[in-house]
C-alpha cells in the first residue's frame, strides 16, 4: 500500500461505521462512529487530523455534531485519545468518556505529550499526533468497570482492561455482542487476512505492559460470547476462539524472549527486535505468507518498535522490584 490509497470508511449492520483516522498508513488506526435512535457516539478518536474525517462521516450518517452524545476513548496513548480535545470542539453536546486513571491526562496533556514523545521522539510525535488539545473537566465523564452510557435505546457499558495499560478499558455493545478492543485484544491487519486465518499479536506499548492482566483480558474477552470485536488497530473481526488462542501465545512467546534477553541495552534491544521479527515472519509464513525483513520492517515498523520499547521498560520495572 502507498500512501496514495485511500482511506475507506466502512458501515456495518447496526448503525456502525469504521473510519480510518488515517494515523501510520491507511488500514493502521481505526475510530468508529455508532448510531442509535438519531444519538451518535465516537470510539476513539484518532489524532488531530482525523476529525474532519470522523465530522464527514457523521454527517454521511445523517447526523449533525450536535447530535453526538459521546466521545469515548478505550485510553489515553495518542494514537486513541489525540484527537479528543479537537473532537470535543466540534461537538457541544458531547461528554468524553475515559477509564478514570486517564481522566487527568485529558485535561490537562501536557505529562501524556511529554511521555509520548519519549517513546516516539519530540519531532516525530508532533508530526504524527499534532497538538494535543485540553478538554475542560466537566466535560470529562470517568467510567470505572462496569460503567453503563445510553445510546438511543442501546445500553454501552465500559469494562476496565489492563495489560496494555492501566488506563485502558474496552466498551461492550451487548445488543450487538461486539466489544471494542482498543488495544486490550492485540493487532491485527487486515491486510494479512487469508481466509479464517489472521494475524494478531499483543501490543505491549510503553510502559504498562502487564502480561498477567493481558492473559487475564483474553480470557474474560473469550467467555464473553461476542460475534464481534473492533480492534483500534484494525477493523472488525468476527470472534473465535483461534483469535484468543493466538494472542495467547503471543504474550506467552514475546514474555518467553524477553526474559531470555541480555541485560546490556544494545544487545538487549537487537535480541528483542530479531526474536519479535521472527514470531511475526513465523506466524505469516503459518499462514503461507512469506514477507522479507526489509516488507516487514516497512509494514510493521512501529509496532516492532513500540513493543520492544514497551517489553524493554517491563524488563526494567521487573528487575526494579526484584532489587
Ligand atoms: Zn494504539
Amino acid at each position: 500500500m502507498s500512501d496514495a490509497t485511500p482511506l475507506v470508511d466502512e458501515t456495518y449492520e447496526g448503525g456502525v461505521t469504521r473510519i480510518d483516522s488515517g494515523l501510520y498508513r491507511p488500514g493502521a488506526a481505526a475510530c468508529y462512529l455508532l448510531v442509535r435512535d438519531g444519538e451518535a457516539a465516537f470510539v476513539e478518536t484518532g489524532v488531530q487530523r482525523s476529525v474532519p474525517r470522523m465530522l464527514a462521516s457523521l454527517e454521511r450518517q445523517g447526523l449533525r455534531p450536535e447530535d453526538v452524545r459521546w466521545v469515548i476513548i478505550t485510553h489515553v496513548h495518542l494514537d486513541h485519545a489525540g484527537g479528543a480535545g479537537a473532537l470535543m470542539k466540534h461537538c457541544p453536546n458531547a461528554k468524553l468518556v475515559t477509564h478514570p486513571k486517564g481522566a487527568r491526562h485529558m485535561v490537562d496533556p501536557m505529562r501524556l505529550v511529554e511521555g509520548t514523545e519519549a517513546v516516539y521522539g519530540k519531532s516525530q510525535s508532533l508530526a504524527l499526533h499534532g497538538v494535543t488539545i485540553p478538554v475542560p473537566s466537566e466535560r470529562v465523564e470517568e467510567a470505572p468497570d462496569g460503567h453503563t452510557l445510553r445510546l438511543g435505546n442501546s445500553t454501552l457499558t465500559t469494562l476496565e482492561t489492563w495489560g496494555h495499560a492501566r488506563h485502558h478499558m474496552a466498551i461492550l455493545d451487548e445488543d450487538q455482542q461486539t466489544l471494542y478492543t482498543g488495544d486490550a485484544f492485540g493487532i491485527s491487519y487486515r491486510v494479512y487476512d487469508r481466509g479464517e486465518n489472521a494475524l494478531i499479536f499483543p501490543s505491549t506499548t510503553p510502559t504498562q505492559f502487564e502480561p498477567e492482566e493481558m492473559m487475564r483480558v483474553i480470557d474474560r474477552v473469550d467467555a464473553m460470547g461476542l460475534r464481534w470485536v473492533h480492534l483500534t488497530h484494525f477493523g472488525r473481526l468476527p470472534y473465535r476462539r483461534a483469535l484468543a488462542d493466538q494472542l495467547g501465545r503471543g504474550v506467552e512467546r514475546m514474555v518467553g524472549f524477553a526474559e531470555t534477553a541480555p541485560e546490556e541495552p544494545k544487545a538487549r534491544r537487537s535480541h528483542l527486535t530479531e526474536a519479535f521479527e521472527a514470531m511475526l515472519m513465523g506466524d505469516l509464513l503459518a499462514m503461507g505468507i512469506s514477507l522479507e525483513q526489509a516488507e516487514l520492517r516497512r509494514m510493521l515498523g512501529v509496532d516492532i518498535r513500540l513493543n520492544v520499547q514497551g517489553l524493554e521498560a517491563w524488563l526494567e520495572r521487573r528487575a526494579a522490584h526484584a532489587t
